[in-house]
């Protein structure tokens, strides 16, 4: 499809939101060559002085490790450079811009006061080599956060280092599986709802096990039933999301931790929807055995563009003596020695290390910072207020757009393009319209036991004033759909790249497609 240019003038047809963003500025260009392409020979950025001491051959001092292609650099001035990435970065979408609500993501505010103590001298530049007895201040913030992240789960022990949640949930079905192991049997089955994210069946085969799908029921929570008739004595575990990935909290949480524990398999919950939970309940006391965080949706540190994330995974008691290595301790104060913290390395029944050095240690500094400062009452206004949020936009929307399952939802909601598809217009179609009218899409096609979802996260960042420009776009484009469906089809308008041929971008991870002139 020809996409429109972005410099077309506009039409009513195309007029995009008329709302606060969208006023197109005639001072941003759109179109920006490669620094490659603006090179010309002998600009620089910068001007040495003339040399002082002989002239030396780079050829001879450095032999083979000289790079050959080093002329090919791109040769500008410095303020051509500036320009070039300050451009850029006014092309990207970002929280600090505007909304993103993207579900199961939980794409929340980074505060400020996170970023300003993650700077601070004293924590910015400590260095993992560095001597435990220099390291206490650094030691003490990773303890802090881990008594704050037992204390808000429920649970006994806890390891900071994986690096995000597929990871943590990869720690956490290994720690499952050498606890069966040490009982003479790892086990051979996961059983994993068919609404769960994708990491989580990945998560079962890279450890090893065979996936077994448990079907949802017509709430869109697990099957009791089903699941008493599927646990067996080689069941390992069930990885639960909960709230469930339609934002519905699995009412029969009890039962089902009863169930498997009566056949001695472990309940692992899937922690991304920590958002919905935290300052009301927790998973250890609701008979979860083992479970991971995502720091960077629930904690607020930054999140997206790749990284780096944070995935601690806490657990019960049994299963302590196979977390990773090393795990901090702390020994006692001792006559006039004060208490130390230090690193245990020799852990026998260990999993080993999943992460070089202790982690993200800057995202543990942020979360930490994040939880201090809301507090526990903050915390729990925090999830409250996520929770009020989407259900404002369940209640705005739910005339326009399919609601598949009527159950009460949390901190999410999903819609389905039901509607819309009778006009041809379906939820990746909504979704890049939504770019139009300056908003982040939400999460499209996902979960999958809703076709063609569209699956909204606000989380409790967003005001009232943002969450009614979101609720106007979106009815817009119902409407529009109604009676003009090329629009959605044809959307986005305002890019300076409409559609991409999606299939190449994913699989050579960037866009074949070129910009129009
Ligand atoms: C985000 C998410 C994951 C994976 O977490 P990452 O930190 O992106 O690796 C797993 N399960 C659910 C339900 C999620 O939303």
């Amino acid at each position: 499809m020809a996409p429109s240019s972005p410099q077309a003038p506009q039409t009513a047809a195309n007029a995009p939101f008329t709302g606060r963003r969208r006023k197109v500025s005639s001072h941003l260009s759109q179109n920006e060559a490669l620094l490659f392409e603006k090179s010309s020979p002998g600009k620089a950025a910068y001007r040495l002085p003339p040399l002082d001491v002989p002239e030396a051959d780079a050829a001879a001092l450095l032999g083979d490790s000289l790079r050959e292609d080093a002329g090919l650099l791109p040769e500008l001035s410095e303020i051509e450079i500036v320009r070039h990435f300050t451009r850029l970065s006014t092309w990207n979408y970002a929280i600090d811009l505007g909304m993103y609500p993207l579900g199961s993501c939980t794409m929340k505010y980074n505060p400020r006061v996170n970023e300003l103590v993650a700077r601070l001298e004293g924590i910015a530049d400590s260095h993992p080599y560095q001597p435990e007895s220099l390291s206490q201040g650094v030691l003490g913030i990773q303890r802090l956060l881990q008594k704050c992240l037992l204390e808000i789960t429920g649970m006994d022990a806890i390891t900071l280092q994986p690096a995000a949640g597929a990871h943590g949930e990869m720690t956490g079905i290994l720690l499952t599986r050498a606890y069966h192991e040490s009982r003479g049997n790892p086990r051979s089955k996961i059983l994993i709802p068919d609404s769960a994210h994708g990491t989580n069946p990945a998560t079962a085969a890279i450890c090893g096990y065979r996936v077994e799908n448990l079907r949802s029921n017509s709430l869109g929570m697990v099957d009791v039933g089903q699941l008493e008739r599927i646990v067996t004595e080689d069941t390992a575990a069930l990885m639960l999301t909960n709230p469930s990935t339609i934002g519905v909290f699995e009412s029969e949480i009890h039962k089902i931790a009863d169930i498997l524990h009566a056949k001695g398999a472990l309940l692992y919950m899937d922690g991304a929807n920590m958002n919905a939970l935290v300052g009301k309940v927790r998973p250890g006391d609701f008979g979860v055995d083992v479970m991971h965080l995502n720091l960077h949706k629930t904690f607020s540190t930054p999140h997206g563009g790749g990284g780096p994330g944070s995935g601690p995974v806490a657990a019960k008691a049994i299963l302590e003596p196979f977390l990773p290595t090393p795990v901090l301790v702390e020994d006692p104060a001792d006559g006039g020695r004060p208490a130390t913290l230090r690193f245990d390395y020799s852990r026998p029944h260990s999993i080993g290390r999943v992460r070089m050095f202790y982690g993200n240690f800057g995202m543990f500094v942020r979360a930490l910072a994040y939880i201090l400062a809301n507090g526990p009452d903050g915390l729990r206004q925090t999830t409250e207020d996520a929770v009020l949020n989407a259900n404002y936009l369940r209640r705005k929307l739910e005339d326009a757009y399919e609601l598949p399952y009527k159950t009460p939802t949390l901190h999410e909601v999903v819609f389905s393009d039901r509607r819309q598809a009778r006009h041809g217009v379906k939820t990746g179609d909504i979704a890049k319209r939504l770019i139009d009218y300056g908003f982040h899409p939400y999460t499209t096609s996902f979960p999958l036991i809703v076709p063609g979802a569209l699956m909204i996260e606000p989380t409790e960042s967003e005001s009232k004033e943002e969450l009614d420009l979101f609720v106007d776009a979106m009815r817009q484009i119902a409407r529009e759909v109604e009676e003009n469906p090329e629009m959605a089809l044809r959307a986005p308008h305002s890019t300076r790249i409409s559609r991409l041929d999606e299939v190449t971008a994913a699989q050579i991870g960037r866009a074949p497609c070129r910009v129009r002139a």
